[in-house]
């Protein structure tokens, strides 16, 4: 599913619609709030952001909220920054879209017939907003501080993983990352938020900071030490060769690597 990778790729490639202005936009009413395309349309984007999971389309008018849920996806002026999500059909079918929005550049006085921006969400999860209220969203993940962390995760006692899926304790992390910084920083999934060490915290908050960009540059949540392949085989941990464990925690699966997460 798209994570705040994801969010931030797409969100670096949509820099392109900056100054250009909303000629016309189409979107399935079921995912959007009343007059949205009235609201959007001749506006003109003034930047192109990310908080957490959620890029933002700020223009003179409303900002545009894009909230992937967990088939979402994002094409930009006809090209996909990304063309593989896990648990994501890489079908592509024009029923699908969500949101198709075009553009007019400053100097250019016809209209294109190709989106600028097209969002396709084969499982209808995802959906559009005006004005986000993004108030009740943690620090980001890509910069998580250890002081960040322990106010995120205040006094809850539940599980680290589902813990940190919490969007509200840190924003943009998701399954495959969370399992990721975990693996790194040899923290066992299940261990009870209220029982982390401040080296724990330590080791969780710079592996946000340390892998998470380099996942980043690498393509998104699914090019980690833990990547698809390696879930799916629940071979060697990739670390020291010890077998590596698959279980379900709150309804999302977990690999981990009990011999050097603790
Ligand atoms: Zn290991």
């Amino acid at each position: 599913m798209p994570e705040g990778l994801e969010a931030e790729i797409w969100t670096r490639a949509a820099q392109t619609l900056v100054g250009r202005t909303i000629e016309r936009v189409w979107c399935d009413q079921r995912v959007a709030p009343p007059g949205f395309v009235d609201l959007l349309n001749g506006s003109t984007i003034g930047g192109v952001w990310r908080r957490g999971k959620v890029v933002l389309v700020e223009t003179d008018g409303p900002t545009l909220g894009l909230h992937f849920g967990m088939t979402g996806r994002l094409e930009i002026d006809g090209a996909a920054p990304i063309t593989r999500l896990e648990y994501a059909s890489n079908r592509d079918r024009a029923a699908w879209d969500r949101l198709r929005l075009w553009t007019k550049a400053t100097n250019d006085t016809s209209p294109s017939e190709r989106p600028a921006l097209r969002m396709n969400d084969p499982r209808r999860l995802g959906r559009l907003s005006l004005d986000p209220d993004l108030s009740g969203l943690g620090a980001d993940c890509l910069t998580l501080s250890a002081d960040e962390l322990i106010a995120g995760l205040g006094r809850r006692s539940g599980a680290i993983k589902p813990t940190l899926l919490d969007q509200a304790v840190v924003a943009g992390l998701g399954n495959l990352c969370a399992d990721e910084v975990l693996f790194h920083a040899g923290v066992a999934p299940r261990r009870p938020a209220d029982s982390l060490t401040g080296d724990d915290i330590d080791a969780i908050s710079e592996q946000c900071r340390l892998r998470l960009p380099v996942m980043l540059a690498a393509g998104g949540s699914t090019h980690g030490d833990l990547s698809p392949e390696v879930r799916a085989a629940v071979g060697a941990c990739p670390l020291d060769g010890a077998p590596l464990d698959r279980t379900s925690i709150n309804g999302r699966t977990a690999v981990w690597c009990p011999a050097h997460q603790r």
